[in-house]
């Protein structure tokens, strides 16, 4: 299998986008380990799925990514890691004059920050390796602004820059650092909006996909998770070796307009 031997990463995994980049890196037979703040049963089972659909070991290891040593010691506990991907994010939409300085400093610890000290600690471990792939999942915001998202459009845009200095870093080793850049993905987080965004515009549930959701979104498709894990494993082959410091959006579209 393409990625045998290799342990992955995934920040934020045990839901929506992580979730499915973790599944679709156990197919290519990565070991995974998934990660949240919280330490359910569920979290756990989520990794016994994987492992037993797949084949290859999974864990789940709990570390809150809006402090800093926990997201260092995610990595020293998990032992290894070939593949990181830095993909837990939370969002909160209001005018920059009324948007509350904790939710600023929230969106910019774990959406931002989480990736310098997850990236500061997997390093050593892929030059050791010999070989190592960081992977930021940024956003079309990464790349454009809408308003209202002050703080997760100026974390993505600085995920973005991260990426390409980190590239830099090590630029002459094995190792290549890219953001993906999704568009509008049906994560369980998106389906959970769309009964009320029915009512409040009194569309049916097409309309609201279409006209409201993926407004900006010119495929008027949402993208998958499969997708991204897709990319993701993509970015890890032989054929991404020289991809690095790069954006590769998956958005319909958007970022063409
Ligand atoms: P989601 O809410 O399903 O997933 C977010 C994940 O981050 C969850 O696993 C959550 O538990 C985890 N998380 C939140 N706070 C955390 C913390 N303090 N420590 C550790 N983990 C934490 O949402 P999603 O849509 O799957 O988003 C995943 C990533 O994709 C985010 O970075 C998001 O900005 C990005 N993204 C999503 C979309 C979309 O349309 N869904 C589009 C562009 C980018």
């Amino acid at each position: 299998m393409q990625l045998s031997g290799k342990t992955a990463i995934i920040t934020g995994s045990n839901s929506g986008i992580g979730l499915g980049i973790a599944r679709e890196l156990a197919r290519a037979g990565a070991d995974v380990v998934l990660n949240s703040f919280t330490d359910r049963d569920e979290d756990h089972a989520l990794a016994r799925e994987i492992a037993e659909e797949t084949g290859v070991t999974a864990r789940y290891i709990k570390a809150d990514m809006s402090k800093g040593e926990e997201c260092r010691a995610l990595i020293e506990q998990a032992g290894r890691c070939d593949i990181l991907v830095n993909n837990a994010g939370i969002q909160h939409v209001a005018p920059i004059d009324a948007f509350p300085t904790g939710k600023w400093d929230a969106i910019i610890a774990i959406n931002l920050t989480s990736a310098f000290h997850t990236t500061a600690a997997a390093l050593p471990m892929m030059r050791k390796a010999g070989w190592g792939r960081v992977v930021n999942i940024a956003s079309a915001h990464g790349l454009t602004a809408s308003p209202y998202k002050s703080a997760y459009i100026a974390a993505k845009h600085g995920i973005v820059g991260l990426s390409k200095t980190v590239a830099l870093e090590t630029a002459q080793e094995p190792i290549t650092c890219n953001a993906i850049c999704p568009g509008y993905v049906l994560t369980p987080l998106v389906e959970s909006q769309i009964p009320d965004t029915m009512k409040e515009y009194d569309m049916d549930r097409e309309t609201v996909i279409k006209e409201v959701m993926l407004k900006r979104q010119p495929s008027k498709e949402f993208a998958t998770v499969e997708q991204m894990g897709g990319t993701c494993v993509f970015l890890c082959s032989d054929a991404a070796a020289q991809i690095t410091g790069t954006t590769i959006s998956v958005d319909g579209g958007w970022t063409a307009l």
